[in-house]
């Protein structure tokens, strides 16, 4: 895995030792030695993820560290304090300050290694999504701090009962959260009903030898499409640095040994949903974005920019299969004048009105789209000329046999479409010829007027 790391430590000889390890491990490495210089690093060369020695004599690495965390554009840069004293308060205290972890001296590489990457993995996946989304600004932490109390899930894995019990508690406690506690035998037979757990909390103190269970719990969880975005916490025994490494390298986003203090397990657990809600968020801005690019706001149809890809994968659809394929073209009659003599509102009220119709009357393969002002396409896979005009006559007939209710104290009109089919698919098809089979739609639907309107025409090549 690739990645750029900044060491921040004052001794010059911890820097150089850390840095000959982050060299060998094919990272890309800056060296600091104070906050300032740090800072200037940062702007610069965009570290993705900090090894910080934040017991410093002169400056407040803790309030630094706090500083990073708080800023939206630096936020998600991983940070792993090295070197503070190994006591509950100043690994709670490196915690509390925003540190993802802290690894005490002597440090063990295969761990260290292993947490890297699995900070490495977070950060790519939030970026990427960030990314795409292109406002991780406005994506603050707060509103994931508003949801957290509310909304989130935790579940406790747990074969012991005793140790448990006592996890349970502390989480308990300190998220101020009910805690599902789940058989780990059970868990994968979860009903597809209960929630997804943002944080599962899984016992590792039982177990290990054998290597059976806890290991394929980490990556069955991990493998598994409605567990694979939740967020691992695996409670260890306590001094054992290579199976912590082996945990994190299965897809555990977080370690902890049994008898750290419980502050810092509530902590540990707290930063891991917030992780989670805030990957949900940004997600749902993707798809949302997504989906509103391609929709119209009025109708709720997909848009013209929907049409030609989802065409695409019809018609090839059609050829491997050598079943032909329907595009119809839908446009309402004088629509202008309804507008005219009604208003634009009830203009619209028409376009949404007759959009449903078209939607609740067409089998989930076929595609409605709105492509113009009062234009509909329709696409139908597997239909040939004689079903397309069937169905064509059927869509004609559900818009002119029922009046629409233009609005309150207006009256209620009929309204009609006049409708053109193109059919195709039976040769392979590129960009050029669908759009030319979309013409074909659109002239026989100026047939279809000509002829007087309310009326279905075939193209002459269907
Ligand atoms: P024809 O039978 O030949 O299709 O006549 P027409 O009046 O339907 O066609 P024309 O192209 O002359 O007019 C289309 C009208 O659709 C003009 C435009 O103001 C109206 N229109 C386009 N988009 C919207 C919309 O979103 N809402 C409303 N209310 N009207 C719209
Ligand atoms: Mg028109
Ligand atoms: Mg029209």
């Amino acid at each position: 895995m690739t990645g750029r790391i900044l060491i921040v430590d004052t001794v010059p000889t911890n820097r150089i030792v850390m840095k000959v390890k982050m060299l060998a491990a094919q990272f890309a490495v800056d060296a600091c030695g104070s906050c300032d210089e740090a800072e200037a690093l940062i702007a610069k060369e965009r570290p993705d993820l900090i090894l910080i020695n934040l017991s410093d004599p002169v400056e407040d690495r803790h309030a630094f560290c706090r500083e990073l965390k708080e800023e939206p554009d630096t936020a998600s840069i991983a940070v792993i304090s090295i070197g503070v004293a190994d006591t509950a308060r100043a690994r709670f205290a490196a915690l509390d300050a925003g540190a993802d972890d802290v690894l005490p001296r002597p440090i063990n590489d295969a761990l260290l290694l292993a947490r890297i990457r699995s900070l490495l993995r977070v950060r790519n996946a939030r970026q990427e999504l960030s990314l795409r989304d292109g406002t991780s600004r406005a994506l603050g932490f707060e509103e994931v701090r508003k949801e957290f109390e509310v909304s989130a899930t935790v579940a406790l894995l747990s074969n012991a009962p005793a140790t448990g019990d006592v996890l349970c508690a502390k989480l308990e406690h300190h998220l101020t959260l009910p805690v599902v506690r789940v058989d780990s035998d059970h868990v994968l037979a979860r009903s597809a009903a209960t929630p997804v757990p943002d944080l599962f909390v899984i016992d590792g103190t039982q177990d290990l030898d054998g290597g059976s269970g806890i290991y394929r719990l980490i990556s069955d969880l991990r493998s598994r499409s409605d567990t694979r975005l939740s967020s691992l916490l695996v409670v260890l025994p306590d001094n054992q640095p290579d199976i912590a490494a082996l945990v994190l390298d299965l897809g555990a986003d977080d370690v902890i040994g049994v008898s750290v203090a419980s502050g810092e397990l509530g902590l540990r657990a707290k930063a891991l949903i917030h992780q989670k809600l805030l990957y949900d968020r940004l997600r749902n801005t993707v798809r949302d974005g997504l989906r509103a690019a391609v929709t119209d706001p009025l109708t709720g149809l997909f848009n013209r920019r929907y049409v030609q890809p989802h065409l695409a994968r019809i018609a090839a659809q059609a050829q491997s299969t050598q079943r032909e394929f329907a595009v119809m073209m839908l446009d309402i009659d004088h629509f202008k004048s309804i507008n005219d003599r009604y208003g634009h509102a009830a203009g619209d009220r028409v376009l949404v009105e007759i959009s449903r119709r078209l939607r609740e009357n067409l089998r989930s393969i076929d595609l409605v789209a709105r492509i113009g002002g009062e234009e509909f396409m329709v696409a139908m896979p597997r239909t040939c000329s004689d079903q397309a005009q069937v169905a064509a006559d059927r869509l004609r007939r559900l818009v002119s046999t029922k009046p629409f209710s233009l609005g309150p104290d207006l009256p209620y009109l009929t309204v009609t479409v006049s409708v053109g089919v193109a059919i195709g698919g039976l040769t392979r098809l590129d960009g050029v010829q669908i759009e030319a089979m979309c013409h074909q739609a659109d002239a026989a639907l100026y047939v279809a007027k000509n002829a007087g309107r309310d009326k279905v025409a075939m193209s002459d090549a269907a």
